[in-house]
């Protein structure tokens, strides 16, 4: 037991976690997705998130200084609201979600949660308080349990097993010779694209943050699973601000906002039935993925768990 219940917390003792050498410095910059270059200000104030208002202000950011990727993005999403960002793959999504998390600081304009700039937060209390489900989970070299319970330091056995329930793992870890002790990643045990990523929402639900952040969270999912899983998010959304990334639109239709991203601008917004009103981009996606879905849905075989 004490194997897998070995909670850390996220960034704040990651480089001691380096050194100890309990997980390998590769793991750690994938994880991040970046050598991070981001550094607090000496005078960094720790994040307070009491409602969890998030405002982007004219946000620009590109990776290389030569090609941006996004041109001035200005949202509002009220605290406990939910903000659903589609658009075609390579227009900026991921990069919106990152900048929130601060992978990486803005070129331009700023990013407020509850009115602090987060470019002027301590950045693990800005952590501490977004839960992020992203595109592509990595996994630390450790056991299952483990790598569910450094969403929170401290975190139970009963809580890690219940978060593992919502994130409809709990079965196939039980089934496992070692159960919760198992060992993933690279020098363990293989998960698929699914069970990882379902690895990343019992995360998340332990976690238990302000803000969440869904990124294409079921789309490595075939769709039983990912019925299953929906009902466990939907939940979770309540009472908390949520920001949701979908590749498909069918899981977003109850967004208090829904915003068009294409080519990183903010190309078309309001609710879904606005937008089919408006007979423009979103419309079109959604015309598209309904035929697909009567179709029998051929693309949506290619996408099973691998
Ligand atoms: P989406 O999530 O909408 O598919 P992303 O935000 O992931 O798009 O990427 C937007 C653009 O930024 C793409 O053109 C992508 O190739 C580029 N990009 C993403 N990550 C990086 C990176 N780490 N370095 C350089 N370019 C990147
Ligand atoms: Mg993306």
């Amino acid at each position: 037991l004490m194997q897998f219940f070995r909670p850390l917390d996220f960034l704040g003792t990651v480089y001691r976690t380096v050194q100890q050498g309990l997980i390998d410095m590769e793991a750690m910059f994938e994880l991040l997705d970046t050598p991070s270059e981001i550094v607090d200000a000496q005078d960094a104030r720790a994040l307070a998130v009491p409602r969890g208002e998030i405002r982007f202000e004219n946000v620009r950011f590109g990776y290389d200084a030569d090609r941006p990727i996004l041109n001035g993005i200005d949202l509002v999403v009220a605290p406990g609201s939910k903000l659903a960002i589609v658009g075609p793959s390579g227009a900026g999504k991921s990069t919106i979600a990152r900048l929130l998390f601060r992978f990486y600081d803005v070129t331009g304009g700023r990013i407020l949660v509850d009115g602090q700039d987060i470019a002027k937060a301590r950045q693990e209390t800005l952590r501490a308080a977004i839960g992020i489900v992203p595109q592509d989970t990595v996994l630390f070299n450790d056991t299952i349990g483990y790598n569910i319970a450094y969403g929170r330091e401290g975190a139970s056995e009963a809580e890690i097993r219940e978060a593992a329930k919502g994130a409809a793992i709990h079965s196939f870890i039980e089934s496992l010779s070692e159960g919760y002790a198992t060992r993933v990643g690279e020098r363990g045990l293989k998960l698929s694209g699914g069970e990882k990523q379902r690895v990343a929402v019992a995360r998340a639900l332990l976690k238990d943050p302000p803000i969440l952040i869904l990124d294409e969270a079921t789309s490595a999912l075939d769709s039983r699973t990912e019925a299953e899983i929906q009902a466990t998010l939907e939940r979770a959304e309540q009472g908390r601000t949520t920001i949701v990334i979908a590749h498909r639109l069918s899981t977003i239709v109850d967004a208090d906002e829904i915003v068009v991203l294409d080519h990183g601008r903010i190309a078309e917004r309001g609710s879904h039935a606005a937008l089919l009103e408006q007979g423009g981009l979103y419309a079109e996606m959604w015309a598209r993925q309904r035929e697909e879905r009567a179709a029998g849905s051929p693309a949506r075989l290619g996408e099973a768990d691998e």
